[in-house]
């Protein structure tokens, strides 16, 4: 028996949303029903593009799809998601998974209930430099993290704890697999009115420690992590898609003969981990099993996030200039 295609579109195709599109076009078993925007301009241009349906509503395409990849604004993920997932469609929603957690906590409510797959669109998990990280971790003490980007006018309804670190999140709270017990922030406002700049500093539960910095307001692009352990020092490059690694071939037996530090490095340049996500996400949807970023990882790297963005607005209210 031929088995039945899963039918799927994307709601909202601004600049992420288009390369949703292009994945889902080159899964087989998957049928692009069509693209839905509110700009009537973008929806006539990429239907025409991808030679897809164009919609003007996500309502409209309700009954005709079993999945959706959600990529509009943050501020709509909750009211496009929850229409979606009430009508029992499964749903792929970008990153933050909403802006609060009562929001995130109804969506993930709403999924549970009518048994539907939401997930997460933080995308770095699918990124193999950080897929091998996570293999060689090994009691770690310390892990640093830095994403740095040039300005763009995109993202910007959202914060840059919202918009950038929330991947770094993500990946920490995977690893650690510890509550957070501090949180140390500050973070600056360069050029819109919300933080542009902000640097984190986690202690966990388990004494890991770990600091991030993020900013969207850099003159380069930069996505690394690093991960000090007793016997490695791992640094995953999620731009570059590479990982590198410094071992001691032995230990000191004095500072005559001291041990050899020995470096590995693997590069993944031709990965794709956008089209790797959305087509575990359609594995997930076909064959019942979890998604690898659920809507649970959503929520509790929304949570770190919004502890972060509360210091930072509590220590700016708090800063009283002495001179
Ligand atoms: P964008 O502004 O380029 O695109 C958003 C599109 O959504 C626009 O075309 C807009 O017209 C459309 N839209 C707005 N409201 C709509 C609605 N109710 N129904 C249908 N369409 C609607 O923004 P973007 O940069 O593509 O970001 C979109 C989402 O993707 C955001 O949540 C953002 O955080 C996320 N994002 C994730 C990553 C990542 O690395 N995972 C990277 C960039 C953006």
């Amino acid at each position: 028996m031929k088995k039945e295609k899963l039918r799927v579109a994307v709601i909202g195709v601004g600049h992420l949303g288009e390369y949703h599109v292009q994945k889902y076009k080159n899964i087989p078993g998957v049928e692009l029903v069509g693209v839905v925007d509110i700009n009537p301009d973008r929806i006539r241009e990429i239907s025409k593009r991808y030679h897809t349906r164009p919609f003007g509503n996500h309502k409209d395409i309700l009954g005709m799809v079993d999945a959706v990849s959600l990529a509009v604004p943050t501020e709509t993920h909750f009211r496009v998601a929850r229409d979606i997932l009430s009508e029992g469609v499964h749903v792929l929603i970008e990153k933050p998974i909403t802006y609060n957690l009562e929001d995130a906590d109804s969506l993930l409510n709403l999924a549970r209930e009518k048994g539907l797959v939401l997930q997460v669109g933080l995308v770095e998990r699918f990124n193999p430099a950080v897929v091998k990280m996570e293999a060689l971790l090994n009691r770690p003490t310390y892990i640093e993290a830095h994403r740095m980007n040039l300005f763009t006018a995109r993202g910007i309804d959202v914060d840059v704890v919202l918009d950038l670190m929330i991947h770094d999140l993500d990946i920490i709270l995977h690893m650690v697999q510890a509550e957070v017990k501090e949180v140390h922030a500050v973070g600056m406002s360069v050029i819109t009115d919300k933080t542009d700049v902000a640097n984190a500093r986690l202690i966990f539960e388990n004494g890991i420690v770990a600091n991030l910095t993020a900013s969207r307001v850099s003159n380069k692009t930069l996505r690394k992590i690093q991960v000090f352990q007793p016997d490695a020092q791992i640094s995953a490059d999620c731009h570059t898609r590479t990982i590198s690694v410094v071992r001691l071939n032995g230990k000191a037996k004095g500072l005559s003969d001291l041990p050899q530090f020995i470096p590995e490095e693997e590069k993944f340049s031709s990965s794709d981990p956008l089209a790797d996500e959305i087509a575990s996400f359609v594995g997930v949807v076909q064959n019942g099993s979890t998604p690898m970023v659920s809507g649970q990882d959503g929520r509790r790297a929304l949570n770190v996030a919004l502890g972060i963005i509360d210091q930072i607005e509590r220590g700016n209210k708090n800063f009283k200039s002495i001179s």
